[in-house]
């Protein structure tokens, strides 16, 4: 008997594998091109669905490979737009992705990974640990549910309501590059989703070895997620600086290959009363200095049980005073979602903090490290 855990998962085939499976399965190179639509311009959920295939061809499929579909588990709407969807996979765990409506675009938060290993102390996803990385399929597949999801919703025209991706859900993105950049390839694709590389941004918490393949291999955008403007402050709320610190960090920024008129963009959550001082904005204004930058000034959101706390608004408008009197381009996020959980920080797909579940029986197992050379670069 064959080993179905074996079979190759349809929805993470590049288009060259596609097109050699259909033709070791004996058909005509336009019937991949036809396959390949129906997974990710239609993001079709079961080979069924794929009406023009012949039947011979789709049940030679259903044998000799699989179908990553994720299924909603949950829906939460916020009064502003957004909405946060839980997905579960095929071995019943569970990830996150949040919709964010704006006059100009329609933003879906993508995860990389089920939890993070990272442990950032701000971050619920971090409380999680990491249970696995998501494949392509799973990764794109997120883009494809909240699609059609959106569609039914009447929010946008089909196949396609979204207009921009950005991958700050679940997960450092560059600690699952492989996965990551095969589904970069079919969302950019001009037969499947077709997203502009203009329109697709990846954040990291700073991987900073795998910085430059994301540069040199794909043309998306970098976010980078900085948060403070000492090593012994980013030491203390993400522990990948002791690894990569904000020296190392930055010059990766300063070499990092960008198209020309392209800038970094640099998330900086604001944590009352821990990076949120006048000097604090000073030293960050003097840090990106000569880097193509933009500053995100993301308040943060209370999580009950990590020990942090909003800004108060008065601080956060002096913090930006003082970047915007240095001519550094920096804008306050608005606060989303935050009714829902799926603001940034927000987002862990289970138990939280203080309600005494924090690790749902989904992801347990999963694992945060608390020495980043773990991470094996
Ligand atoms: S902020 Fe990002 S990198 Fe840090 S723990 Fe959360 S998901 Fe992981």
């Amino acid at each position: 008997m064959s080993d179905p855990v074996a079979l190759p998962e349809l929805r993470s085939l590049s288009r060259p594998e596609l097109a050699a499976l259909v033709a070791e399965l004996g058909e005509k190179p336009f019937r991949a091109r036809q396959l390949f639509r129906w997974l990710h311009r239609n993001g079709a959920a079961a080979l069924d669905e794929m009406t023009d295939l012949p039947r011979p061809l789709r049940a030679a499929l259903a044998a000799r490979s699989s179908l990553v579909t994720l299924e909603r588990a949950s829906e939460q709407r916020s009064v502003d737009g957004t909405i946060k969807w839980t997905w579960r996979t095929g071995d019943g765990k569970l990830v996150e992705s949040v919709y964010m409506p704006e006059a100009d675009r329609k933003t879906l938060c993508v995860s990389s990974q089920v939890g993070c290993a990272l442990g950032c102390g701000f971050c619920m996803t971090g409380t999680m640990g990491l249970a696995r990385h998501l494949t392509a399929g799973e990764i794109v597949d997120q883009v494809h549910r909240a699609n059609r999801r959106l569609v039914e919703l009447g929010e946008g025209p089909a196949p396609r309501p979204l207009t921009n991706l950005v991958f700050m859900g679940m997960g450092e993105p560059l600690h699952n590059f492989d996965q990551l950049k095969a589904a970069l390839e079919l969302l950019l694709d001009e037969d499947g989703p077709n997203f502009s590389h203009r329109h697709v941004t990846v954040s990291t918490s700073g991987l900073v070895p795998v910085m430059r393949r994301l540069g040199e291999e794909t043309q998306v955008k970098l976010a980078v997620s900085l948060n403070a403007t000492t090593d012994a402050q980013r030491d203390a709320i993400m522990p990948i600086n002791r690894r990569w610190p904000i020296r190392e960090l930055l010059a990766a920024c300063r070499t990092f290959p960008m198209k020309q008129g392209r800038r970094i963009t640099f998330e900086y959550v604001l944590l009352g009363g821990v990076n949120d001082t006048d000097a604090d904005a000073q030293r960050l204004a003097k840090l990106v200095a000569g880097i193509p930058a933009k500053i995100n000034l993301i308040p943060y959101n209370d999580n009950p049980g990590l020990g942090f706390r909003a800004p108060a608004p008065e601080r956060v408008e002096a913090f930006h005073r003082i970047l915007f009197d240095r001519d550094i381009t920096a804008v306050i996020r608005k606060n989303r979602g935050g009714d829902i959980a799926a603001a940034c920080g927000q987002l862990a797909a289970a138990g939280r903090p203080g309600d005494q579940s924090r690790h749902s029986p989904d992801i347990t197992g999963g694992e945060t490290l608390t020495d980043p050379g773990a991470l094996g670069y």
